[in-house]
Formats: structure tokens, sequence, C-alpha cells
């Protein structure tokens, strides 16, 4: 057997690896369990059938009907069901649930003959920046352990990075795969709102949530996204695919690139700036054409989505009463069974959120909130609507910082709110946007990851890729 080398892996790689027979889909599945790092606590569970699902991707591959992601172990953020596997969505109130069918995504990666390693950490709910609110301990960032992996989708990022399965998916409302692919050093895709089927993702805010995909580089999470992607009868806000392919469109040569240079001042860590500039001179040296965009209204895009966002949460965690699903706290009657179920079975962050949800949807402040952010949205989208009638991306930093100390943001919400300023902009218009490493700072003589954020029109996540591959320091991971 050929000695397999996972920091150097990718999808393509183990694919000519296993069709030729250097290695089974079984030594591959092997070589990434043996990998796992217990103490980055990167996964809740780790599941105890992937030998087993490794021999049925090693069938198919010497039955000949192998597909690119055959035998290919990849890592799901625990908020996806796939059925009979424990499904927490990194929250007490979820501990025991086990998933009774699978999400539209899983189905389709097992029909091409994917292997699940497990359901990897996360923010409660997808509620995060940093892990921290996880009900199954903090991850860490594997680059420095005293510092967070980012969130919500961390255990993701940090499996990808730290080889602990070869790619990953997640689900990103206002930057949950993104920030974490930035602070870990990964590629982390949010596809366009509609392009993946969010059936079977334990939903958060149902119009801003998507599924995308993890992987060390740009082709690898392309890969993965390809095989999700796709109109499903069961989620109506998925685009059909008459009119996705309609809007595919060969990439033209030269790209112009727009920064909105007057949104890059605050909060920003001089580093990142730094790291920032590096990266134009690196399209610009690539041929790029870098031009400078206003988009008036993007200062507005974290207080429209944290409007949105808990609005939308709050309704859609009304579901978890006790009764349905699994944890229930009883009492004397229906409103005690309601008070201690949902006061001990939800986190902090998760009751913060339903309670600011609920406040906003109430009656009286519904105008003054709600309606008002919806309005905004609307603005916020033709602004970027106009700007790509001149440029074909948009960049910005992923985050602006790299990743913070365990415990820095946990206790200063908007703080740890303000991590996303870069990212939740794209959930609130709804088009694509990737992180790709952008190289490195240093922080207290540790060498930390920084990330690259490239926005595109709706449907066009093919911009992305063009660029993702021209730009990226390929194989960062450790
Ligand atoms: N960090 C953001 C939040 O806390 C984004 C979360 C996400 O994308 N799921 O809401």
């Amino acid at each position: 057997m050929t000695k397999i080398n996972l920091q150097t892996l990718t999808i393509k790689k183990a694919h000519q690896y296993l069709v030729s027979g250097d290695f089974s889909a079984r030594d591959l599945a092997r070589a990434y369990l043996d990998n796992i790092n217990p103490d980055l606590n990167a996964y809740i569970e780790i599941f105890d059938d992937v030998l087993e699902q490794a021999d049925i991707a090693d069938k198919k591959i010497k039955d000949g009907t192998a597909t690119l992601l055959t035998g290919i172990p990849i890592a799901i953020k625990n908020n996806i069901l796939i059925k009979g596997k424990r499904t927490t969505a990194g929250s007490k109130i979820l501990e025991n649930y086990r998933a009774v069918y699978d999400a539209t995504v899983i189905k389709k990666l097992k029909e091409a003959g994917a292997v699940f390693t497990g359901g990897t950490n996360m923010d409660e709910f997808a509620m995060g920046s940093s892990t921290e609110n996880s009900a199954f301990g903090v991850t860490k960032n594997p680059y420095d352990l005293t510092r967070v992996p980012g969130g919500s989708s961390g255990g993701s990022a940090v499996v990808v990075a730290a080889q602990m399965a070869l790619a990953a998916l997640g689900t990103d409302t206002g930057g949950s795969i993104r920030q974490p692919a930035s602070f870990c050093g990964v590629v982390g895709l949010k596809p366009t709102y509609g392009v993946v089927s969010r059936y079977g993702a334990i939903a958060m805010g149902s119009s801003l949530d998507q599924i995308g995909s993890f992987g060390k580089t740009t082709e690898d999470a392309q890969i993965l996204f390809d095989y999700i992607k796709g109109e499903d009868k069961m989620d109506s806000t998925t685009i059909p695919d008459e009119i996705y392919k309609k809007t595919q469109k060969n990439v033209k040569e030269k790209i112009t690139i727009g920064i909105p240079r007057h949104f890059l001042k605050e909060g920003l860590d001089e580093d990142v700036l730094a790291n920032f500039e590096g990266s134009l001179e690196k399209l610009k040296g690539a041929g790029y054409e870098i031009r400078e965009i206003e988009l008036p209204n993007i200062k507005y895009a974290l207080a429209v989505y944290y409007i949105l966002m808990p609005a939308e949460a709050s309704t859609n965690l009304a579901r978890y009463d006790g009764m349905r699903y699994g944890y229930l706290r009883g009492g004397e009657n229906l409103l005690e069974d309601y008070k201690r179920t949902k006061g001990s079975g939800f986190g902090k962050e998760v009751r913060r959120r339903i309670m600011l949800g609920t406040y906003i949807l109430s009656a009286g402040y519904y105008d003054a909130y709600y309606n008002k952010a919806a309005a905004l949205r609307e603005i916020i989208k033709d602004d970027f609507k106009k700007v790509f009638e001149n440029v074909d991306a948009i960049i910005t930093p992923t985050a602006p910082t790299p990743a913070f100390k365990i415990g820095e943001k946990a206790n200063a919400p908007l703080q740890m709110y303000l991590a996303d300023i870069f990212t939740v902009s794209s959930n609130v218009v709804g088009v694509p946007a990737m992180s790709v490493p952008a190289g490195w700072t240093e922080k207290n003589g540790k060498k930390l990851p920084v990330g690259l954020q490239i926005m595109a029109p709706r449907m066009q996540e093919e911009i992305l890729f063009r660029i993702g591959k021209d730009f990226e320091v390929p194989l960062l991971t450790i």
C-alpha cells in the first residue's frame, strides 16, 4: 500500500489513488480516524460505522461505479441530518436526538459514495462566532490551542485543517462557514441562497441559511459544492435547475474586482489590513483589475442581520417545546414544562436571541424593527446589484481579526457580533461568497491564518472558483 500523506491529499488525488488501488477506502478512512486529535474537540460524535461505509465504497470502486467522492471521508456539521445518527445542533436540548431522515445534501453525498466520518462541533443552533456556545465544550484552534477556531462551524473547519477528514459540510447564516475557514487556513464556501437545498438542515434564520463546503483547496470546496447543489422539491426556495443553468456563462478572461475601501476602517486589525493590501498586489500581479467601489448602505448590514436573524430564529426554535423532540423537563402544567425544558435545554446565547426575536416580532415593534430591517435589506440588495453592473466580484478581508483567544469575547456579545461585519452582507443579499487562505499573521509568537473573502453575483460561483484558484496559497493546513 502507498503511504498516505494526509497533508497533501486532495479529493482528486485521493480518488486517483483509490481507483488505481494504491490504497483502499478502508485504509483511507482508517488513516483519518487514527489522526483524530481529541484535544481539539472538533467532533461531537465520531460515527461507529465509518469502516463499514468505507467497505461499501471499496465495493463500488471494484465494480467500476465509483464517482469522484466514492470513499472520500467527509465530516458533517452536527446540524445536518443523517438518518439514524445523533444530530445535536450543539445543543443540550437535542443531545439524544437521532435523525429520522437524511438531509437532501446527505442523500446526494451517499449516492456518490462518500464516507461520513462524524458530526462536527458547533455553536449551539449555529449561533456564534467561536464554537464557545457549544453544549459539548469549545473546539480549539489547531494553530494555537488557546484560541478559538471561529464559528459556528468551528469543528468542520478544524477537521479539515488538522487532517481529521478530507473535506466537510457546514452551514452559513451570517459567516459561519467563511469566518472559521479564515481562522483555520482552509477554504469555505457559502453558495448563493437557493442553490443548495436546506431540507434536513436544522434551521436558524431561514431566509439567510445555506449549506456549504469546506476543503483544503478551492477545487475541493468546488467539487463538494457540485455534488450537493440543485433544485429540490423538498425545499421550495431552491432555484429551478433550468434557471440556474441559463445563468451560467463562461467566466471572462479579464476579471474586474471591486473593493469597498470606505468600509475597511473600523475595528480592522492592522496585520489583517496589511495582509489585505498584499492580496490586492498579488491579484493585480495575476492580471486582475482592481477598482474602488461604493456600497453606501453596507454599514447597516450587520444591524439588519441582527434583527432579521433573531426574528427568524425565534420562530424556528419554537418547535423545541419538549413534546416532539427528546429533551423534556416536565413540571406541574404545560407552561411549567415549557419553562423548565427551554430554560435548562437552551444555552444563554440561544435564549438571548429567542427573547430578542420575540420582542422584534411583537405587536407594536414589528413595524419599527422587523419591517424596517426588511426594507433596508432591499436597499442593500440594490447597492450590490448596481455595483455588480461594473465589477465581476467584490473582495474584503473575511474577518476583521485573526483567531481570538478563548474567553476573550465570550461575555461581550456585541464584540462577538462584530466578528461578522464582513460576512453577513452576502447572506442578507443572497449572493455567493467564499473565504480562501491569504497568508499569515503572527500573534504572541504564533502564526495564525488570515482569509480573503470573495463575493460574486447570484449564481456566479464559478467566478469565486476562478479567483480562488488563481489566488490561494496551496495547502496551508497543518
Ligand atoms: N456568527 C454569526 C451569528 O452568530 C453567524 C452564524 C452563522 O452563520 N450561523 O449569528
